[in-house]
């Protein structure tokens, strides 16, 4: 029972089917449109998913062989993000599932990076704990299942991912800057710069980023040569990917689990991901991810939700409904085991 997914939360346009199986994904990214703001410019946002959302469904539709009528439902990302960005892809989701009769179901951006892992061959077995790492959020969440969330920890200021981009752009680097700071670190010789490690040193799983983009910026000398910015990018990505190992580590004590999910778009970051494996693997745990392509927005995530919350027989939503806060813990547990 193929269900097709709508992503359009923030800047990239996403569509994708899953059955069971990703039968087809398609997306678009808009960075190149924000990229001479040096961030996303809502309005934009929302005129570029007008723009794209029509081609890339016909595009997945004819990648999957499949048509309208072959479907089981439409699920959207019904927030958190951007209003006007999650109502394009919202109300294009409603339009096909009042057209042909299918149900509409809103999904969770923050649950479908969330689960995002379990596309892939792999899949994470229930309990874990979930590090969510992106650009507009950085929790810990205890994980026993579809739907049943415990905030176990959460950032009190900057997300990581903006943290990442903040600090991109004290350097010099260009929009978006998560990934240029992270190829910039790899030329930046260790040690040459020791930056905190913020509230490893008390108990908890809290964590606080801003103080760290303070730090980058006092260390900055004036006039910095693009070694010395290499030498500092490398002390930030260090700093960050030691602290995430701390409390994840924390996390999986103070749980017992011995599975560990890592999602958003900084868990694409190598180091986090080589480094996660290895501090894990110390202690008999296990790390997972998603593929690259999946750790940033993408449709896949969001179809295997609506699939997952579909076939587990949560009710048919008729109303099309968005939410720019959504609090994760807020989501009810799926009951049913999947059908397949
Ligand atoms: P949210 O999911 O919280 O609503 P978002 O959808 O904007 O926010 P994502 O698309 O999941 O966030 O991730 C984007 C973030 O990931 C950006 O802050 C970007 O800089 C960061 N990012 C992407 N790749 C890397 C990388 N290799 N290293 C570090 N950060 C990265
Ligand atoms: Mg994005
Ligand atoms: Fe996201």
């Amino acid at each position: 029972a193929p269900v097709l997914a709508l992503e359009t939360s923030c800047d990239e346009t996403a569509v994708a089917i899953y059955d069971g199986g990703l039968r087809a994904h398609a997306l678009h990214s808009q960075v190149a449109l924000h990229a001479e703001y040096g961030g996303v410019v809502p309005e934009l946002a929302s005129r570029d998913h007008v723009r794209r959302v029509a081609p890339l469904l016909r595009q997945v539709l004819d990648e999957a062989g499949l048509g309208t009528r072959d479907l089981a439902g439409v699920a959207y990302t019904a927030g958190p993000g951007l209003i006007g960005a999650l109502m394009v892809g919202g109300a294009t989701a409603a339009g096909i599932a009042l057209a042909h009769g299918l149900p509409l179901i809103p999904v969770h951006h923050m649950e479908a990076h969330l689960l995002a892992p379990m596309l892939e061959d792999r899949p994470p077995a229930f309990p874990f704990v979930a590090l969510l790492v992106s650009g507009g959020h950085t929790l810990l969440v205890d994980v026993r299942g579809v739907g049943d969330y415990r905030l176990l920890g959460e950032s009190l200021d900057d997300a990581v991912g903006e943290a990442f981009d903040k600090t991109a752009k004290l350097l010099g680097l260009p929009y978006p800057g998560g990934p240029e700071l992270a190829r910039l670190a790899e030329s930046g010789r260790e040690g040459r710069f020791r930056l905190p490690r913020p509230m490893t040193d008390r108990p908890g799983l809290d964590f606080s980023f801003s103080g760290l983009k303070t730090a980058v910026l006092t260390s900055l000398p004036k006039a910095a040569s693009d070694a010395e910015r290499a030498d500092l990018a490398r002390a930030f990505e260090e700093a960050v990917v030691d602290t995430l190992c701390i409390k994840c580590l924390r996390a999986l004590e103070a749980t017992g689990y011995e599975r560990l999910v890592v999602a958003g778009g900084v868990s694409a970051n190598l180091r986090l991901r080589a480094s996660l494996r290895e501090r894990t693997r110390a202690r008999g745990a296990e790390v997972f991810f998603p593929r690259q392509a999946f750790c940033t927005d993408n449709a896949a995530m969001v179809a295997l939700v609506g699939w997952m919350r579909r076939a587990e027989g949560s009710p048919a939503v008729a109303a099309l409904e968005v939410r720019a806060r959504w609090p994760l813990s807020e989501l009810c547990p799926v009951q049913r085991r999947p059908e397949t």
